[in-house]
């Protein structure tokens, strides 16, 4: 591995395996229940709502929400204080922990139910991370 970041990297798993395959193609994938049609992440062998295995595989939009955020004014590595650890939801529904960058990381611009999109970071060779970014123009 030839790390290009100072971030922690995510070590894959045989179940997150098609989640970050997915984000070195640009793609966020997640996981669909062909019993009752849930669509969940993060990444499970089975289906959170009913434990069904008949499980595929969604293609994400890319579009999401901003669902809530802490901002942090630790020092972490690969990070500039003051950051935020924000929960996105995507337009699909579920909800995952990223990061809102390209914009002040102050309560005045990270709104609730601001509109994102999806951009990608690589970290090393293996492990391109989607963060989220606002769509309109923050001032
Ligand atoms: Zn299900």
């Amino acid at each position: 591995m030839h790390p290009t970041s100072d971030k922690f990297i995510p070590f894959i798993t045989p179940e997150t395996r098609h989640f970050w395959e997915g984000t070195k193609l640009g793609e966020l994938r997640i996981q669909k229940c062909d019993s009752c049609g849930h669509k969940y992440f993060p990444p499970r062998p089975f289906c959170p709502k009913c434990s069904s295995k008949d499980i595929s595989l969604v293609l994400c939009s890319g579009e999401a929400k901003l669902y809530s955020y802490v901002i942090s004014h630790l020092p972490a590595p690969g990070f500039k204080p003051p950051f935020s650890i924000a929960v996105v939801e995507l337009l699909e529904g579920p909800r995952l922990m990223s990061n809102v960058i390209g914009c002040p990381q102050t309560p005045s611009s990270l709104l609730l139910d601001m509109p994102l999109a999806v951009v990608y970071e690589k970290l090393s060779d293996e492990i391109i991370l989607p963060l989220f970014k606002p769509t309109e123009k923050i001032v």
